[in-house]
């Protein structure tokens, strides 16, 4: 029997997709920088199958791309050299919604706001938000260990995982899905296998924490002259009653962008200013009539570190500044040729960094900064003309890209905050980690993958 054969077995025959446009969809992600070449892409539905894809291809040296949503934006989940894509978006049904315990258990393929809407109709709350909340899915937020708009309040995907469920590179289960609050037995393997990036196993399940319905949140979008005021106004909001759930900036540079691109979110200042923060908090109980933010900017301003400030008043303005701000990614990737970089620095060492990355010469590059800088997470963002030479364009990236990196290695930085290392980023592991974490990640993949067919050239 051939291998499509076998797996048209297996599957059935619309689930085993050889289309040539079936193979450039499964076989690229949001990066769209590498042209696409799978084989084969096999649509699983249960870890059953996925067990028995995972055996075959092992026995008959065959390599793998886990594929969740293609929303990565590290080049995890392409498929370069022949590989058979698995994508998990069959695997879509939430499984549990346990309100005495706090947690939903869902497979693999879920979306993450489908996750959201599912806890929020229990009455209670799913921690992570991401600005492709709509097709990013559970397998993928696990496997990439994604951070988000709340990570300042809640943490990442490491933080709120009770277990999962994994598919190993031979076909065995590991099931790892119990739901203890509390588990001390030996080393804790469900982490190990959260930020794999899809090569240490393929991940059919998660059960994931739930938290109590947050109180209301409130909005303000900021203006300021300098960077250093942007941190001055995060150390206020630290010592704020209130509890912070977003601290993010951006560029006056990124704020023309998303005008440009959704000319229908309007303006909000009057006059531009080099850096923009929105900051969101969530609010028990607050004078009524008066913004719960309002002190707070009102000693911004008295300590002369505010240009201007605008609050949220209403449901239309609080999703219209979000949108400003969850709208850059996609405006850029309108714009122009984009390649990104997803640092994160000690708080202490961001002035330092973004004063010497700003001396560094450009050569022409467009280059736009916003994150999460609540949690000293910094999105460098180097545009390109969409119709200019791509291959000038990348050399020239790179070379302006090692020397951040090289500031990165300096202030003990890491590479990847949140998107992961992929294919994008292979090289410049050793920007953050040491040559003995690298030998010791490469002796784990070869005890789990000794045939090396999950998701080959990947982080390494
Ligand atoms: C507009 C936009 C905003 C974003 N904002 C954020 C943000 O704020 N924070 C953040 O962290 N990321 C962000 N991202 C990046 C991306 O959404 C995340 O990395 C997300 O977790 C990827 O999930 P996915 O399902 O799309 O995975 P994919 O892109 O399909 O895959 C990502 C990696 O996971 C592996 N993988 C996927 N599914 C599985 C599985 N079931 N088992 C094992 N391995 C698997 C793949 O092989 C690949 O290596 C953003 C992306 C976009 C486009």
């Amino acid at each position: 029997m051939t291998t499509v054969a076998y797996f048209i077995s297996l599957l059935g025959k619309d689930n085993v997709l050889e289309d040539p446009e079936a193979l450039a969809i499964y076989g690229t992600d949001w990066t769209r920088r590498y042209p696409p070449n799978a084989s084969l892409v096999l649509r699983p539905k249960t870890a059953q199958e996925v067990s028995k894809i995972l055996a075959y291809c092992n026995e008959h040296k065959l390599s793998v791309v886990p594929s969740g949503g293609r929303t990565g934006l590290a080049g995890g989940a392409v498929a370069l050299d022949g590989e058979i894509v698995v994508s998990v978006e069959r695997m879509n049904q939430i499984l549990e919604v346990n309100i005495q315990e706090m947690w939903i258990c869902a497979q693999a393929g879920v979306p993450l706001a489908a996750l959201q809407d599912a806890a929020k109709k229990a009455g209670l709350f799913y921690p992570m938000d991401l600005g492709s909340k709509g097709s990013c899915q559970l397998g993928g937020n696990l496997a990439t260990n994604a951070g988000g708009l709340k990570f300042i309040r809640y943490g990442g995907m490491r933080n709120h995982v009770l277990g999962i469920e994994m598919v190993l590179a031979d076909g065995r289960i590991l099931d790892m899905n119990a739901s203890l609050q509390k588990d001390n037995c030996g080393y804790d393997l469900k982490q190990l296998f959260i930020g794999s990036e899809g090569t240490l196993g393929i991940i059919t399940q998660g059960k994931i924490r739930l938290m109590k319905k947050p109180q209301p949140y409130f909005v303000t979008l900021i203006a300021v002259d300098t960077f250093s005021h942007l941190l001055s106004v995060l150390a206020l909001c630290r010592k704020s009653t209130h509890t912070l759930t977003a601290f993010e900036f951006f560029t006056d540079a990124a704020y023309q962008h998303v005008k440009t691109c959704f000319p229908h979110l309007g303006g909000v200042f009057s006059d531009p200013h080099p850096f923009y923060g929105l900051i969101e908090v969530e609010v028990a109980s607050h004078t009524q009539g008066e913004h719960p933010l309002f002190r707070l900017i009102e000693e911004a301003f008295s300590c002369g570190i505010l240009a201007d400030a605008v609050f949220a008043e209403n449901a239309e303005q609080f999703s219209r500044f979000w949108s400003m701000r969850e709208n850059i990614t996609e405006s850029l990737a309108r714009t122009g040729r984009v390649h990104k970089n997803d640092l994160t620095l000690p708080l202490g060492s961001l002035e330092a960094f973004m004063k010497s990355v700003s001396a560094l010469p450009k050569g022409g590059i467009e280059v736009i900064y916003f994150g999460h800088l609540g949690d000293g997470n910094i999105h460098i963002n180097y545009i390109g003309p969409a119709n200019g030479d791509v291959e000038a364009f990348r050399r020239d990236v790179r070379v302006l890209e090692k020397k951040v990196f090289e500031c990165i290695a300096h202030y003990r930085g890491s590479i990847s905050a949140e998107h992961g290392i992929g294919c994008i980023k292979r090289e410049d592991l050793h920007y953050s980690r040491s040559e003995l974490e690298i030998e010791i990640m490469r002796k784990i993949k070869a005890v789990l993958d000794p045939t090396g067919i999950l998701n080959p050239g990947k982080i390494f």
